[in-house]
């Protein structure tokens, strides 16, 4: 049995015990994690006056036209929902002191491996073929189910840190069954929006992709809970139809510079009448002008993972093909072995990318050019594109009246971005995760003045670093983390 984190004692309202936690657990394999009971982040929220909370006299972007951005306004909720966005809003509700601060809809991250945060960093200097030989096919099917769990807690608790609050998760690690509700348990648990996206595993205990029929009937027999079920597919047209016969949204990595996996592959499917609008194409790397044309005319989404693509020879992310064909994709992290996972590092990526490459062009000579990016369209790539690609648009991806109430504050007093000029340009050009001070999911705060709610971080700690050092034993790999010799992406 893995070393298990003292249970501290903390306020009341958990509403699990411990061994509620570990009912149904693999014997050994799922202790209770002790820093994070089931919805213990939702339990230990403060309590809304009557169901209500009133975000004060904020900076508020709604990224919806229709409700627009303000200056100074005020955001009410009701239970999980959102329910006015306007100035000088009176209301009996529990008050948030929004001044100083950045209203804005979560960040949404469209595709991550989350699994892998014990490996953060590990392929530093990775590229593509490092991480096949070292993540793929020698770390992951090494992982323990309790491995799993942590790993997905671990990313989904530095998700909600970051402001990102709904995220599809595409942990290739379905090792067995055990494995998959590992995972699912530590999403639910997290109390974030999450999506899981059902992906394959190694080993004789792999049961992808039939099991999904199980964790739909097992996991997912509400529609109206916090995390949702998809499918993580290869360019597979079983798999396809699998998900389809299941209802589930089709996440598809496509990358140009491995000829497999490369878009003449989703091509041949869209051939055969395919692709849909429930296809998620992610880097789409190597992609030319009739193969983005597909993805638009088939109402499909983008998930451009920037820095990884640009870092780990993806080949160059597709941005500009897609602007150049009505398509504002969303954003995604992918790794964390070898980028940080947040989103303003995605959102300055994106922004320099494709104004580099416009400024280049018109600095040649060329006239007629596309528009350059803006700041504030980096953000809508950050959010409601995110929603949109995860087919979330009615629940979240803008405070709009009626959407659920997935909310971030970004503190604007601060050393990086005071005296506050320009709102969204401090965003992306100017904040950090350090600005984060207030995150909210369906209305329940996770993070309130720069402090996780409900997650005992040393136990974190002390767990996720067990599990780093049970893969870094069994893989066989260097333990000095400044000595890297014998991996040659690390
Ligand atoms: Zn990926």
């Amino acid at each position: 049995m893995a070393d298990e984190p003292k249970v501290r004692a903390r306020q009341g309202g958990r509403g699990l015990s411990r061994r509620s936690v570990l009912a149904g657990a693999t014997a050994g394999a799922l202790a209770g994690t002790g820093f994070m009971s089931a919805g213990s982040a939702i339990a230990q929220a403060p309590k809304a006056r009557g169901g209500r909370t009133l975000l004060k006299n904020g900076v508020v972007l709604s990224l919806d036209p229709k409700v627009g951005d303000f200056d100074r306004a005020d955001v009410l909720i009701e239970g999980r929902r959102i329910v006015a966005v306007r100035p000088n809003i009176e209301a009996n509700a529990t008050v948030i002191d929004a001044s100083n601060t950045i209203v804005m809809p979560g960040f949404i991250d469209t595709h991550h491996h989350y699994y892998q945060s014990a490996l953060r960093n590990v392929l530093g200097n990775g590229l593509l073929a490092d991480y096949f030989r070292d993540i793929v096919n020698k770390a992951t099917p090494l992982y323990r189910a309790e491995d799993a769990y942590i790993g997905v807690l671990s990313g989904a608790v530095r998700s909600l840190s970051a402001g990102i609050t709904s995220f599809a998760d595409l942990s290739q690690v379905s090792n067995t069954p055990e494995h998959s509700d590992a995972m699912l348990r530590a999403l639910k648990e997290s109390g974030a929006r999450a999506i899981y996206a059902y992906n394959r595993g190694y080993g004789d205990g792999a049961k992808y992709p039939q099991d999904v029929e199980r964790i739909q009937k097992q996991h997912f027999a509400s529609a109206d809970q916090l995390v949702t079920l998809a499918m993580a597919t290869g360019i597979t047209k079983d798999q396809w139809l699998l998900a389809r016969k299941h209802g589930l949204r089709i996440y598809t990595h496509v990358v140009g510079s491995v000829s497999a996996v490369a878009p003449a592959a989703v091509m041949k499917l869209g051939d055969e009448g395919l692709m849909g609008p429930d296809n998620v194409y992610i880097h789409y790397t190597g992609a030319n002008a009739a193969q983005m044309k597909r993805v638009k005319d088939t109402g499909g989404w983008l998930s451009l993972a920037v820095p990884i693509e640009m870092t780990m020879r993806h080949g160059m992310p597709p941005l500009q093909l897609a602007l150049d064909h009505g398509i504002l994709p969303s954003l995604s992290s992918d790794v964390e072995t070898t980028m940080a996972a947040d989103m303003f590092s995605q959102m300055r990526a994106a922004f320099t990318l494709q104004r580099a490459e416009i400024n280049e062009r018109a600095i040649k000579g060329e006239k007629d050019l596309p528009k350059l990016l803006t700041a504030r369209d980096v953000v809508a790539m950050a959010t409601i594109e995110g929603a949109r690609t995860n087919g979330q648009e009615s629940r979240t991806g803008s405070l709009t009246p009626g959407k659920e109430a997935d909310i971030v504050l970004l503190r604007t007093d601060t050393t990086n971005v005071m005296p506050l000029n320009n709102a969204y340009g401090a965003i992306v050009t100017g904040m950090d995760t350090s600005n984060v001070d207030t995150v909210m999911v369906a209305g329940r705060i996770v993070k309130q003045r720069g402090r996780l709610v409900g997650v005992d971080l040393a136990a974190h700690r002390r767990r996720i670093t067990a599990s780093r050092d049970y893969l870094v034993d069994k893989a066989g790999w260097p333990k000095s983390v400044v000595d890297g010799s014998g991996q040659s992406g690390r």
